[in-house]
Parts: C-alpha cells; sequence; structure tokens
C-alpha cells in the first residue's frame, strides 16, 4: 500500500478511499481561467521594476491595489455575489505562484488580503457581515489583515492575552497583536480575544474606524520591504455585538482553519520563488565565464540547479493536491443549506465527514507550506552561490528571494511546529509534542 494511503487511513478513517484516489485529481483549468492566468502573468510583469524599486526604497508598493485590482486578483477565490472571481482554490494557488516569481513580499500582500483576510470572512462570516465587508475589498477599497499573534503568544495562540469582555451590545478588546501583514492600513481585520470570564477564545471583525483601535509600523524587518507588517493595539476597543465572527468561543477553530488557506498561499508563492530561482540561475551561469567556460558547465552549478528543479516538482505536486483538497473542503461547506450551516455551526462543525475533509486540508496545507518553503530557502541561498558576489546585493532578484524566502519557514506556522503536526497526525493525538 503506497503511503500516502497509510497517512490518509490514519487522518480519515473510513473515507479513505474517497479522498486518496489520486485518479479522481484534476490539475487542468478551463481556458477562461487560463485567460485570468494570462492576465496574472502580465500585471506581474508590468509590476516588475515597481517593485524593485520600492523593495530597495524600504517602501509599500501602492500599485498593488489599482493594477491587481483592474484584473480582480482582489478577490480570485471570492464569491462573484460579493465582487470576486469565483475561481477554486486550484485557479487562485496558480495565480499566487505566478506572484510569487514577484517574490514573497509582493505575496505576502495577497496572503493577507484573501487567505488570511477574505477567505475568513467567506467561510465564517453571516450573510450580513460577508454583505458588508466582502464587497469592498474585493473592489480594492479596502485592504483585510488577520491579526492573531502576540509577543508572547507566537506558535501558541491558545496562550493570548488579548481580552474581551461583553457589555450589553457591545464587546469591549485589552491587548497587543504584532507582525500584522497589512496591519498599518488594512480596512478590515479579523482579530481574536479571550474571555476575561471564561477564557474561551472568539473571533471578531475589526474595522479601521472603532474606537480605541491603533497601530504602528513594524520597522527594520530584514525582508518583504514593499509590505507593512504593525504592532496593533486594542485600547478598550469597542467592537458592536454584530461584528463578533461566528460564535462566542470559535476563535481558535476560525484561526487554524483560515492558517490552512495561509499555509496554501506561502505554499504556492513558495513554488513561485523557486522557479524565478531556476531562471535566474540558468541564465547568469549560462552567461558568466571563469576558468574559460561558462558556469552552467561546472558540475557543482548543475548540482545547484539539479536541486532546485528537482525541488519545484515535488513542491507543485503538494501544492496542488493541497489546493484540490481545500477546494472539497469549500465545496461541502457550500453545498450544505444555510438552516443546516447554522446547526453545524452550532456543534462547531463537529460532523464526520465536515472533519475528514478537513482533516486531509489541513494535513496537505500544512505539508506543502513545511516542504516548499524548506526548498524556497535552499533554492533562494544555492541561487546566491551560484550568483557569487552578483547576488550578494539587493539589487539582484536572487538575493531578495534569499531575504524574503527566511520569513516563510517562520510565518504561517513555524516549521518546526508543522514538522510536529504532520508527525502527530501520522502517529495520532496521544504523540503531540506541541
Ligand atoms: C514577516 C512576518 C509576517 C507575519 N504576519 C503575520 C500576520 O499577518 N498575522 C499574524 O497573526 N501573525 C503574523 N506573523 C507572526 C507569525 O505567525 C509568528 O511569527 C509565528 O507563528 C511564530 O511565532 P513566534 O515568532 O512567536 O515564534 P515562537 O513561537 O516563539 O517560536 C520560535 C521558534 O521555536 C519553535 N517552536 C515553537 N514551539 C515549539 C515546539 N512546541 N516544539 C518545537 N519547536 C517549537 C518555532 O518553530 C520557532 O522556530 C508574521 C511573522 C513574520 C515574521
Amino acid at each position: 500500500m503506497p503511503i500516502g494511503w497509510l497517512l490518509y487511513l490514519h487522518v480519515t478513517g473510513n473515507s479513505v478511499q474517497h479522498y486518496s484516489n489520486l485518479a479522481q485529481m484534476n490539475f487542468d483549468v478551463s481556458k477562461e481561467q487560463s485567460r485570468f492566468l494570462q492576465k496574472v502573468e502580465a500585471a506581474c510583469k508590468s509590476i516588475r521594476d515597481y517593485e524593485e524599486k520600492c523593495y530597495l526604497e524600504e517602501r509599500l508598493n501602492d500599485r498593488i491595489v489599482p493594477v491587481f485590482g483592474k484584473i480582480g486578483m482582489l478577490g480570485c477565490p471570492i464569491s462573484t455575489k460579493y465582487g470576486g472571481l469565483g475561481y477554486d482554490m486550484l485557479t487562485y494557488a496558480l495565480a499566487i505562484e505566478r506572484i510569487g516569481e514577484e517574490g514573497a513580499s509582493l505575496r505576502t500582500f495577497f496572503s493577507a488580503h484573501t487567505s488570511i483576510g477574505q477567505l475568513v470572512l467567506q467561510g465564517w462570516a453571516d450573510e450580513e457581515q460577508k454583505k458588508r465587508h466582502l464587497p469592498d475589498t474585493t473592489s480594492g477599497k479596502s485592504a483585510m489583515a488577520f491579526a492573531l499573534t502576540e509577543p508572547a503568544a507566537g506558535s501558541d495562540p491558545a496562550s493570548m492575552t488579548t481580552r474581551f469582555e461583553r457589555k450589553g451590545d457591545i464587546y469591549v478588546l485589552k491587548g497587543k497583536k504584532h507582525w500584522i501583514g497589512n496591519g498599518t492600513f488594512a480596512g478590515v481585520m479579523t482579530t481574536f480575544a479571550k474571555d476575561a470570564a471564561s477564557g474561551k477564545i472568539s473571533a471578531f471583525i475589526i474595522e479601521r474606524h472603532m474606537s480605541g483601535l491603533g497601530s504602528e509600523e513594524m520597522k527594520n524587518k530584514i525582508g518583504l520591504l514593499t509590505v507593512k507588517n504593525a504592532e496593533v493595539y486594542f485600547d478598550n476597543c469597542i467592537v458592536p455585538k454584530e461584528n463578533l465572527l461566528g460564535k462566542e468561543g470559535q476563535g481558535l477553530n476560525i484561526a487554524y482553519s483560515a492558517l490552512i488557506d495561509g499555509r496554501l498561499s506561502v505554499a504556492a508563492g513558495a513554488v513561485g520563488i523557486m522557479k524565478d530561482c531556476l531562471n535566474e540561475c540558468a541564465a547568469h551561469a549560462k552567461a558568466r565565464e571563469q576558468h574559460g567556460s561558462p558556469l552552467a558547465k561546472k558540475q557543482l552549478i548543475q548540482e545547484h540547479i539539479a536541486r532546485i528543479a528537482v525541488n519545484i516538482v515535488s513542491s507543485r505536486w503538494l501544492v496542488y493536491r493541497a489546493a484540490a483538497a481545500r477546494q472539497r473542503l469549500h465545496e461541502y461547506v457550500e453545498s450544505i443549506k444555510q438552516e443546516e450551516r447554522e446547526w453545524l455551526s452550532k456543534l462547531g462543525r463537529n460532523n464526520r465527514e465536515y472533519s475528514a475533509l478537513r482533516n486531509e486540508a489541513d494535513s496537505l496545507a500544512a505539508m506543502a507550506k513545511f516542504h516548499a518553503t524548506n526548498c524556497a530557502f535552499e533554492a533562494a541561498n544555492r541561487s546566491v552561490q551560484v550568483f557569487g558576489s552578483f547576488g550578494y546585493r539587493k539589487t539582484a532578484r536572487v538575493a531578495r528571494h534569499f531575504l524574503d524566502s527566511r520569513a516563510t519557514t517562520i510565518y504561517e506556522g513555524a516549521n518546526e511546529v508543522l514538522e510536529l503536526k504532520i508527525a502527530s497526525q501520522v502517529l495520532g493525538d496521544g504523540y503531540r509534542a506541541y
């Protein structure tokens, strides 16, 4: 029995036959989606020089929203009902992979805006909340952010100290988050706080105008220089009860489901980083001569190139499978009637089919992120080596990939924690090492 089957036997129990059937997988995109991906290609090319300029000047790329808004990328996997394109997760992953070629800095905007931003609302918000917030974010009027991490609660969000108290029709939030992507300017963000009385964690939709909300840019980052990260403060921030996301106490469940999408986007972007590294390396190695012949003819340089090439293919396979699994989860949730969804939500969505689909998506996204980001950092490191001193300035694309890919093994679940998660999914919860 192949190892993948063994794993899913454990993860999905009786559903193994259904979910591990690779023959059912179709990674093709329609003609329409392929036309969209061509638009993404053109948008990426058009923004390339400006992205580099902003990177060297360490400032926010203010053309991301107009350039990508024009082609619908600001709402690629969001339903057309809310102004998005309504594309499936594979198409979205392919678009993110292409954007990733321009660097993890540019791609990070989309992860914060869509993957851990809009998709959280699409999956968990009620109809009123969706209508109120999603159209402005798909049109580009407002960006989104996801504020979970705190200075004392990173890999262990359950230990968060941000508190909320219910006072009649409002919630009052007090605490601080840090590293929040798009956090300096996002009009809408989801955040998480603990009930001061019960200790249970809930999720909230925060709007920029809310009283008691503050943010400050985090400076001196070593990479990702065209996106902004912020410390976000809730100083007795007043949140109307209508802005509770999901039910009280569902916060961690919502946060962990958001991280499936976050990991998928980081993994897809990591494939893009590797592709660009490979192109850059191959071109440089053919053009640069030392010891009387091109670097490309040296066997040790070819080793760098071969390793990157193999890692692109292995990472892609994981990313596309993870995207397909995430799409199946989305379609299952969408197939449930609104009344039944209410019921599912009261039970913490604790039904068997939902759990099996979610476990599969969660597990594959963790594997894809773990593998692809380790490979991307390795690819960037190898590429700087192939470039020699020419790769040691931020003007070189490979140098920027080196600096940016460093973050990808840390955020959306640091890779050590993901490794432990993957192992405990194989071994069973009794062997959880984190
Ligand atoms: C550029 C950037 C952007 C970010 N954007 C966002 C954002 O938009 N929103 C948001 O909420 N957060 C964001 N983060 C925060 C990010 O998710 C956290 O940094 C991440 O979860 C790790 O937490 P930490 O930094 O506190 O590290 P820690 O949790 O302190 O971990 C430090 C090290 O210890 C390891 N470790 C931790 N626990 C264990 C364990 N049990 N066993 C073995 N090893 C362990 C980790 O893997 C890591 O290597 C961002 C971070 C960065 C760097």
